[in-house]
This record gives C-alpha cells, sequence and structure tokens, in this order.
C-alpha cells in the first residue's frame, strides 16, 4: 500500500528509523528533490493513533514543503520528519543524536529543522552528529527563531491582499482578525498596530490575549466568537483546519491571510467556500513562507538582509497568483499550486542542460 500511496503523489524516499536502545521511532519523508536538497521540520508527536497515522502526517508535511518550497522561489524540495514519542529527559540526548546519525546517512539529500515539539536545544543535539540540520543556536551560525520573519512575511502578504482585495495595500484604518497571539501573530500585531489597523483578538491562552489587549489596543472576542466579527481581514495564526463547513459560513471578513498551516479543512472544498462568499483567500503556505525563507539562507551562511529582501518577493509571488487566478478563473490556491509545479517543471528542465 505505501508503494501504491508513494506512486500517486510521486514520493522519493521513505527511511524508517529504529534505535532499540534509545526507544527512537522516526519517519523521514522525502517527497521530491527536484529543485535541490529535501527542506523540512522534525515534528515529534506523543499522540499518534497509530503508525499508519504518523506515516501520513509526515507524507502530507514532506509534500506540503516540496510545494512551500518551489514557491517560495528556494533551490530546495520537499521533506519531513515525524518522531514517535518524546524522549524522557535523561534519554533526550542520545535519542537525538541517533536520529542525526540516521539524517548524517542521507548524505544531504535531506536537512532537518525545528518544528512542532522541537527546539533550538534539540537541533543543536542532531548538529553533533550532522551537518545537515537548520535551526541551531544563534552562535552557531544560525538565522535564530524564524517567528519574527515569519510575521514580516505575513504583513508583506497581507498588503498585497489588500491591494488586490480593496485596491490599496495601506492597511490604516483597516479592521484585522487575530485567531491565536503566539509567537508569530504577536510580532505580526506590532506591525499591524504601528500601520493604524485596528485589531481584535483572540487566544485559549488568556496572557497572550491579554498582552495584546494592553500592547496594541487590541479589542478581545472569545475564541469562538472570532468566526463572526466584522472585519476586513482574517488572519488566523493558531491551527490548522480551521477554514471548515462550520466556520467560513460564519465568517464576515473580505479576506484571509494568516500564519496557520494547512488552514482549510479540504483543500478544494474550501477554498471553494471562500471564493463562494467573495473572500479572498490568500493560500497559507506563501503567507507564511517567511520562516522558511529565512532558515534557508543559513544554507549561504546566514545574512540577515538578505533573508528579509527575500522574504519581501512574497509580495511579487502573491501578486502573480492572484493576477494566475483572476485570469484563468481558479481558485488562488490552485493558482498557487500550479505556479509552484511549474517552477519545478521549467527548473527540471534547465537541470538537463549538460556542460
Ligand atoms: P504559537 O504556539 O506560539 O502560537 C499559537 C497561539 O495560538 C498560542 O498562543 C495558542 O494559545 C493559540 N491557540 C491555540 N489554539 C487556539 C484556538 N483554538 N483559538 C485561539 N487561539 C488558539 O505558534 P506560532 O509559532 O506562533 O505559530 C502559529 C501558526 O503559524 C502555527 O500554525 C504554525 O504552524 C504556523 N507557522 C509558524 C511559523 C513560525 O515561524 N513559527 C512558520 C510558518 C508557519
Amino acid at each position: 500500500m505505501i508503494f501504491e500511496t508513494m506512486e500517486q503523489k510521486d514520493y522519493e524516499q521513505i527511511v524508517f528509523c529504529q534505535d532499540k536502545a534509545t526507544g527512537l521511532k522516526a519517519i523521514i519523508c522525502i517527497h521530491d528533490t527536484t529543485l535541490g536538497p529535501a527542506l523540512g521540520g522534525c515534528r515529534v508527536r506523543n499522540d499518534y493513533a497509530s503508525e499508519q497515522e504518523a506515516i501520513e502526517d509526515a507524507m502530507n508535511l514532506a509534500r506540503g514543503m516540496t510545494y512551500k518550497n518551489a514557491a517560495a522561489g528556494l533551490d530546495l524540495g520537499g521533506g519531513k520528519t515525524v518522531v514517535m514519542g518524546a524522549p524522557s529527559k535523561e534519554n533526550e540526548e542520545a535519542f537525538y543524536r541517533a536520529l542525526g546519525r540516521y539524517i548524517n546517512t542521507l548524505n544531504g539529500r535531506y536537512y532537518t529543522a525545528e518544528d512542532v515539539g522541537t527546539s533550538e536545544y534539540i537541533m543543536n543535539l542532531i548538529y553533533k552528529e550532522t551537518p545537515y540540520v537548520c535551526g541551531t543556536s544563534k552562535s552557531f551560525g544560525s538565522a535564530g527563531n524564524p517567528s519574527p520573519m515569519t510575521a514580516y512575511g505575513i504583513y508583506i502578504a497581507m498588503k498585497r491582499t489588500a491591494k488586490e482585495k480593496f485596491d490599496d495595500e495601506s492597511l490604516e484604518g483597516k479592521t484585522v482578525a487575530v485567531q491565536g497571539v503566539g509567537h508569530v501573530s504577536y510580532e505580526l500585531c506590532r506591525l499591524l498596530s504601528k500601520d493604524g489597523v485596528n485589531l481584535i483578538v483572540t487566544d485559549i491562552n488568556k496572557d497572550n490575549s491579554q498582552r495584546a489587549v494592553e500592547d496594541f489596543d487590541a479589542q478581545f472576542v472569545e475564541p469562538d466568537d472570532i468566526f463572526s466579527v466584522e472585519a476586513d481581514i482574517f488572519a488566523p495564526c493558531a491551527l490548522g483546519g480551521i477554514l471548515n463547513d462550520d466556520t467560513i459560513p460564519q465568517l464576515k471578513v473580505k479576506a484571509v491571510c494568516g500564519s496557520a498551516n494547512n488552514q482549510l479543512k479540504d483543500e478544494e472544498t474550501h477554498s471553494k467556500m471562500l471564493e463562494d462568499k467573495n473572500i479572498l483567500y490568500a493560500p497559507d503556505y506563501i503567507v507564511n513562507s517567511g520562516g522558511v525563507i529565512n532558515t534557508a539562507d543559513e544554507l549561504n551562511g546566514y545574512n540577515e538582509d538578505r533573508a528579509k529582501e527575500s522574504i519581501e518577493g512574497i509580495d511579487q509571488v502573491l501578486k502573480h497568483i492572484f493576477d494566475i487566478s483572476r485570469e484563468q478563473n481558479e481558485t488562488p490556491l490552485e493558482a498557487s499550486q500550479r505556479f509552484a509545479e511549474k517552477r519545478m517543471e521549467q527548473m527540471s528542465r534547465i537541470h538537463d542542460i549538460r556542460k
């Protein structure tokens, strides 16, 4: 069955890593290396219901990285590591160094980085065994915490979304409803409030929402109410799957642009539902690509100004996607997928030119 699934969506390689001594059980999935070595984070979860679920998660996330990296203009393919079960504190060093040794056996076909359940410290442990890791401590020459750069990319994307929807890229006086005010969106709120945006925020963590209320004069609403507030733009910055059959009918916004990954519960159905309500959807993996652009810059010896300049490129990528969407009468999501696929096809053709 696995080969059948791999064949359907063109997966290159899946590596199952088992280390009895430390209890490590990890899946490294490489979806596509047409553009270059695969880059994608390492996710550690204790709550996979089955091996099947973990494999599917690794495969979906790896494929998502192929599209994200391609659309971001990076010369990188897509991959992901999923670890089934975090180690105990005493076992941590050996556990992650064992994972580092497995990553090293791939000889640079795959680079890992931080994701849900991992940290800079864990990346430092992996780095003891392999150079194919990003997101280590800044003192190791890495880019450090990507959240502020991700937020900057979202801000750039939101201005482009406003230009497309309201024919005015200025956000001044607009109202933005923000779901989740964590690492990324606290920074986003800071940028938006400097531009004179009225913010409506929610968070299940009261301290986080309180901080945004105090620091940015934001209005607080309860988590379930964020979908039905009157606003110009909705910025989902917490969880995936929140644009669905229940929430989309409640929306009273003109556009969606936020940091969360996999915002649409079902890509096809829910991007169409948004379009039918005349809500402009800025594809999440384009909007939040500032994080990976920043991380990928490490591979050239990190330079913050260069990374920032590359992140500003999200503006033109999104403009192009909105243009195709309008001209070809397809959803922005479909347009973004075709954009990424076209880049992979074009680049694979130039790779065929031999010296
Ligand atoms: P975070 O955990 O710091 O922030 C998420 C916030 O959402 C938290 O404050 C949490 O309490 C809140 N939250 C969770 N469930 C909620 C709910 N049901 N209603 C309201 N609030 C809720 O995470 P983050 O690093 O800021 O990332 C936010 C999103 O952006 C995630 O989906 C992540 O995958 C995505 N993303 C992050 C980066 C990055 O650089 N950190 C890059 C790309 C994508």
